[in-house]
């Protein structure tokens, strides 16, 4: 057992994971004492376990016994005499002689036992031979008995502390701070530890220096990284420092100061590893904390509890925080979302599309649609767009919703062609999307199987600034004109970016954002700034369409300022299909 703690509490752990069952450990105990049979010829043999309560009987050679309460048990007499003990007829001794298993079965006459102790000395259990007749026992035959029991002894120790520890820092690992904070659960602990995972270099990072510099170099750093952590720490010997993954590293203690945690970083500061001479690499120390009380609290709700500290601290940038049971929450919700999000994706009706009308302001005429996505969820209900497309945004779903929309869209435009319905849908498009290769040519080959013209499908650029920082993205949105797809900029004027950019990117409508709009009646403001902008933007010869109209007033204002197009309430809400045909209809009457 490692000296992580204290020697009473590792005699505990070490009975405890004795009691317990493990049959690839069994099967070898097994090995141990049919071996001690053979080497002592005494048929009956097994490793006896005692705590307070009972004896638990492994291995055991010709004995039926699995368990009996401690009185009952004849090692127990080994057990307090610390020694080993020869009973050569237990009839004759009076200890034994009124015993249930010498007067009952398994009718034991012979034993003979060698304690089996812990690294501190403590015993946690027997190696006995014994038999149903009374036998001898010489002086060479205790020593065998006894040295046996050492190997056993030295064996258990290798089983238990191998994978224990990590083979790169050598510092006890992720298993270990689990049976750690198990023990203080079992040990009944009612005051707060707190668990402290410290990470000084994450995986990605980790695999690129493993990539460029070779693993050993990765090691070596590893290894160094437990050094330094330890004197900035100042841990005392008796402190013990985890490595519970590759570079992350883990401190379990009872301190209880407020302030303690900030210190802790405070100390760490940053990490200057000087890799080659001429290399070096900083590495920010990040800290995630989660105070417990043992018996309240399982072991790996803590691990997971100071992970989700740990990763919030690395989300929102911070040098350390301690877990927050309420964002902790909403990370799961977040999660979970996720999770359904995917299955919605594969199947099923929860996700549908909404079309909502673009206007003319020149004719009053329809002149396109915007496809918004919606999501029904099974119990949560309507979830709108603005809560789950920012999670998906940063994660690979977002390739699988842009397709999900493309496809249904297409599906979609094939029904209105076929009834002689054409009018174009924009569906939005996201930088990840315009980034991932191949995305163009797919799009160009659906576009295609649906047998649907290309200038049916246009595409809505959301995220400029990112699109404008993404030589990737910027690529795929060239190619996307080049194959003849109409493009236009979403939400222009919501950000307070430097419009020089408009230069760059290849664009035929601006959709100015609703934060251009609304005010547009009301504040002479808004009026001057959105007068500008219009008129900027037709000198430049974009098509310009005006988002959020949700009154009269400001669509008469719009076409006054020589807007295009108008998109927003006032016009028409997003509707189901069937809805929207119905609409065009009612339009085409009213025109008529
Ligand atoms: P967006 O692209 O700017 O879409 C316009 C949003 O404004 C829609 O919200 C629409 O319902 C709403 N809207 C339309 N007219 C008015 C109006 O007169 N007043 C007000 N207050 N709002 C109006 P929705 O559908 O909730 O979508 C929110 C955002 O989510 C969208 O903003 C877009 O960025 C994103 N989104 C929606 N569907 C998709 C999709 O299929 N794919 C992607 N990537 N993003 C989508
Ligand atoms: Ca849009
Ligand atoms: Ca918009």
């Amino acid at each position: 057992m490692t000296p992580s703690t204290p020697a009473e509490s590792r005699h505990q752990l070490a009975l405890e994971m004795l009691k317990q069952d493990d049959a690839g450990r069994d099967d070898i105990l097994s090995k141990f004492t049919a071996l001690a049979s053979q080497l002592l010829d005494v048929p009956g043999s097994f490793v006896s376990v005692l705590d307070d309560k009972q004896q638990y009987i492994k291995g055991a050679q010709q004995f039926a016994l699995e368990q009996t309460s401690l009185d009952d048990a004849l090692c127990r007499h080994t057990a307090s005499c610390g020694t080993l003990l020869v009973c050569r007829d237990t009839l004759q001794d009076a200890r034994f002689s009124t015993h249930p298993l010498i007067l009952a079965a398994p009718y034991i006459r012979f034993y003979a036992g060698a304690p089996l102790r812990t690294r501190d000395g403590a015993v946690i259990g027997t190696l006995c031979v014994a038999d149903t007749k009374p036998h001898e026992f010489s002086q060479q035959q205790v020593e065998l008995l006894e040295l046996l029991a050492a190997i056993m002894t030295a064996w258990l120790d290798a089983w238990y502390s191998s994978g224990f520890r990590d083979v790169v820092t050598l510092l006890p690992n992720r298993h270990k701070l689990m049976q750690d904070i198990e023990l203080l659960e079992k040990l009944s602990i009612e005051t707060p530890h707190r668990l402290v995972l410290i990470d000084c270099i994450n995986t990605p990072r980790a695999y690129e220096i493993a990539r460029s510099l070779g693993m050993a170099t990765l090691e070596t750093i590893l290894k160094g990284m437990a050094t330094m952590l330890r004197e900035r720490l100042k841990l005392s010997k008796d402190k013990v420092l985890y490595s519970v993954s590759t570079g992350r590293f883990a401190l379990l203690t009872s301190i209880q100061s407020p302030d303690w945690l900030g210190e802790v970083s405070e100390r760490l500061g940053k990490i200057h590893a000087q890799v080659y001479e001429n290399i070096s690499i900083d590495l920010a120390v990040r800290l995630g904390e989660v105070s417990f009380i043992p018996t309240q609290c399982p072991a790996p709700e803590v691990l997971r509890r100071s992970v989700s500290a740990l990763h919030e601290a690395t989300g929102q940038n911070k040098p350390f925080l301690s877990y927050d049971a309420q964002i902790d929450h909403r990370r799961n919700l977040d999660f979970r979302l996720m999770h359904d999000l995917a299955t919605a994706l594969r199947g099923g009706n929860d996700l549908y599309l909404v079309y909502q009308p673009q206007i003319s302001l020149h004719s009053g005429a329809p002149v396109g649609l915007e496809a918004l996505i919606r999501w029904q969820h099974p119990e949560l209900g309507n979830i709108p767009p603005a809560e789950f497309l920012p999670l998906v945004e940063k994660t690979s779903l977002m390739a699988e919703v842009t397709e999900w929309v493309i496809l249904t869209v297409l599906s979609q435009l094939k029904k209105w062609v076929d009834k002689e319905l054409q009018l174009p849908v924009s569906v939005n498009v996201n930088v990840s999307d315009f980034a991932r290769a191949g995305f163009a040519d797919w799009l160009e080959t659906k576009v295609h199987e649906a047998g649907v013209p290309i200038a049916l499908l246009r595409i809505e650029c959301l995220e400029t600034e990112k699109v404008l920082e993404s030589p990737l993205a910027m690529a795929g949105l060239e190619l996307l004109k080049r194959q003849g797809f109409s493009l236009s900029l979403d939400d222009f004027g919501s950000g307070y970016s430097n419009i020089n950019y408009l230069r760059r990117i290849p664009v035929d409508v601006i959709k100015l954002d609703r934060s251009l709009i609304y005010r547009l009646a009301s504040d002479e403001a808004s009026h001057t700034i959105a007068r500008h902008i219009i008129t900027m933007l037709k000198e430049l010869k974009y098509v310009v369409l005006a988002e959020g109209v949700e009154d009269e007033q400001t669509l008469l204002i719009l076409k006054q300022l020589g807007c295009d197009e108008a998109q927003g309430f006032f016009c028409s809400r997003p509707l189901l299909p069937e809805g929207l045909e119905h609409w065009l209809k009612g339009q085409s009457k009213a025109e008529g």
